[in-house]
């Protein structure tokens, strides 16, 4: 299911860093390790979103390669090209 792990990666120093609590869109998540500006939480989760939305669809789809899973994200958001296909 959902990832709620809530885990970072600082894309500064590579140290993993964590939401706590209860972070609403606009909080700012910094680095504990270098003090940097992370993500906010509203992209964390879109990001979140995204990763699960690839690891599903490479699940149930043959699908191996990122050019195969951006081809199959292609069809299935513009559905009058599977005809030409
Ligand atoms: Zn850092």
């Amino acid at each position: 299911m959902f990832n709620r792990s809530r885990q970072v990666t600082c894309p500064h120093c590579s140290e993993t860093n964590f939401w706590k609590g209860n972070p609403g869109p606009t909080d700012e998540l910094y680095c504990r390790g270098c003090d940097g500006f992370v993500t906010l939480y509203d992209d964390y989760i879109r990001d979140a979103i995204h990763q699960e939305a690839e690891r599903v669809l490479a699940r149930f789809t043959e699908a191996s390669t990122a050019e195969d899973l951006a081809h199959l994200k292609e069809v299935l958001t513009e559905p009058e090209r599977r005809l030409s296909a």
